[in-house]
């Protein structure tokens, strides 16, 4: 998995290019993932305890992973990721082009 739950993802295909969000779910046997904001479908549902008067609800839907990148908000722009270790620090992912910090905190 190349993004990880509350990154900063921007949509590189389909139908919601260019849209931008932060990861809410990986499903990751799916190969999919579920972004803030992107790929909105509409649910008919029913009345439920937690929803008593049913109707349309709005919510976020999956989309393949590989259809999204990191975002770099240095660059503004989809980026690879990289790992970079430092010694006596933990591991994290820095973009691929100008260095800056991609870790989600
Ligand atoms: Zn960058």
């Amino acid at each position: 998995m190349h993004v990880h739950k509350g990154d900063t993802v921007v949509v590189i295909a389909g139908k919601e290019k260019g849209k931008r969000g932060r990861v809410l779910r990986l499903l990751t046997e799916q190969g999919r993932v579920v972004v803030e904001r992107v790929n909105i479908v509409k649910r008919h549902t029913k009345p439920t305890q937690a929803n008593p008067r049913g109707g349309i609800l709005e919510k976020e839907g999956s989309l393949a992973i590989s259809n999204v990148a990191l975002w770099c908000g240095k660059c503004a722009a989809g980026r690879r990721a990289k790992v970079e270790l430092r010694s006596g620090q933990k591991k994290r992912r820095v973009c691929s082009k100008c260095g800056s910090l991609l870790e989600s905190t």
